[in-house]
């Protein structure tokens, strides 16, 4: 019997991403013994960026994928390129010299690396800039405030720039924020195409890729194994890169809690109602935990996702949380057709700190990221390709502080997840 038949293959969720990515990867899967000097495990932005920047150091790195390039979180997102990083004031605290510059590096060090990229390999992922974080209060107008003067105090390079409740509503045509503060530093792209293009650029740079191969064990030793059920890689270092997917290593599952957003599409809309919805193209995101997010995407279509209390992944289910909405947001959407609904796992820490370390001295992790992903994820993959080097500063910054175990975190996770989102919804209402 042909292999083909006994095992599944893999696809992508069904998105606007995976329909318009245009570039299908196909990387055979392992099979066989191999070796590496680091072994990869998960083709999400953390892994495929580690690969490239330790491929680009001249190491032999290989990356083992369960499913797809860009299956999880990284080929599903909203696409925002935001700046900053979570859990920022408890690692200010574990700063001890130049924290300004540290933190300046951790804010926004991923925009370089992914605009470095871009004009490198000549990544073509729909990169704009332009980005509004929305007021729903004046309490978030005040956190603007504070950080409008903190980017002009660290001479940020881009316009920033306050707006009142009539600007914003120009720029977006709602009269749903009471103000904004807008970024061009900040911005949006097509994350699956980024992330494809990245493992593209990886495998020009000498490293192997292989999909349809899940993980199964993670032997440690002076030398660790990557197993899967063919295959196996032998590396000096792994760098276990699966993030809220991630299920192998129970040590890794109890340390976040896996939280949905989900994501609808419209259908392209019509240059009048892009012109009055959204004319500057430009990616907006309110402050609340449970939050609202929405941009244009290259064919003018509305992406508009959230969180929410909802565990599945049914797109009429998706679709019926998600329009009203949307709805609330721009009633002439209220009939628009939805073309595609779907949904992903972000990875979030109790104290929000992105989590960097080590299981034992050779096999590395890196998660939990909650919703500064794309940006951060880009960052953590070099402080983690620096580590390998020896270059630990910025990794033990990160590893200095130990995430907070949370008792039945993966067993319990949904009816947790529940009450932390309801608990979330009242307090984003204060
Ligand atoms: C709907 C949604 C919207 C979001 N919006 C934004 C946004 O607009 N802006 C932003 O900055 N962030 C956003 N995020 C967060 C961001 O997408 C994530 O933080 C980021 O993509 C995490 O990347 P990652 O590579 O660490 O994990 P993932 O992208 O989840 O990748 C993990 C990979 O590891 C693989 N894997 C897991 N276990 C194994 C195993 N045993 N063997 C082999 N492979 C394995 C998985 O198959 C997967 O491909 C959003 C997330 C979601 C879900």
């Amino acid at each position: 019997m042909k292999e083909k038949s006994v095992i599944q293959a893999q696809v992508h969720t069904s998105s606007y991403y995976a329909a318009s990515v245009g570039d299908a990867t196909d990387f055979a899967p392992l099979r066989g013994e191999k070796s590496a000097d680091v072994c990869v495990v998960g083709a999400g932005f953390t892994g495929v960026s580690t690969a490239l920047h330790l491929a680009e150091r001249g190491y032999d790195v290989h990356v083992v994928e369960a499913k797809k390039v860009g299956w999880g979180a990284s080929g599903r997102n909203g696409g925002q390129l935001i700046g900053g990083i979570s859990g920022e004031r408890t690692i200010a605290k574990n700063i001890h010299n130049d924290t300004a510059d540290v933190l300046r590096n951790l804010r926004w060090g991923g925009h370089d690396i992914i605009r470095e990229r871009v004009a490198t390999y000549g990544i073509q992922c729909d990169l704009k800039f332009g980005y509004l974080d929305v007021a729903i209060r004046t309490r978030h107008l005040r956190d603007f405030r504070s950080e409008y003067e903190r980017l002009q105090r660290e001479s940020f390079p881009h316009k920033v720039e306050i707006l009142s409740k009539d600007v914003t509503c120009e720029l977006i045509g709602t009269n749903a924020y009471v103000g904004a503060l807008l970024n061009m530093g900040n911005g949006h792209l097509h994350p699956l195409k980024l992330c494809v293009g990245e493992a593209r650029a990886a495998v020009a740079c000498g490293a192997t890729i292989y999909e349809q191969s899940p993980v199964v064990d993670i032997q440690k030793g002076d030398k660790a194994k990557v197993v899967t059920a063919q295959g196996s890689v032998t590396a000096d270092a792994v760098i276990i890169a699966g993030n809220a997917y991630h299920s192998v290593e129970p040590k890794l599952r109890g340390v976040m809690f896996p939280v949905n957003s989900f994501i609808i599409a419209t259908e392209p809309l019509d240059d009048e109602i892009v012109a009055t919805i959204n004319p500057r193209d430009l990616a907006v995101c309110d402050p609340n935990f449970v939050l609202e997010y929405f941009r244009l995407s290259a064919d003018k279509r509305l992406l508009f996702g959230g969180r929410c209390n909802y565990f599945g992944d049914d797109p009429k289910s998706i679709e019926k949380r998600l329009r009203p909405k949307m709805s609330k947001i721009y009633p002439q959407l209220a009939t628009v057709r939805i073309d595609y609904a779907w949904g992903g796992t972000i990875g979030v820490p109790v104290n929000r700190v992105p989590q960097l370390g080590r299981l034992s001295p050779n096999v590395l992790y890196c998660q939990g990221y909650s919703g500064h992903g794309v940006n951060v994820t880009h960052l953590a993959g070099q402080i983690m390709a620096d580590a390998i080097a020896g270059v630990l500063e910025r990794f033990d910054l990160f590893a200095d502080i130990k995430p907070v175990v949370i008792p039945g975190a993966y067993v319990l996770s949904k009816p947790m997840v529940a009450l932390g989102i309801l608990y979330h919804q009242i307090k984003d209402r204060l």
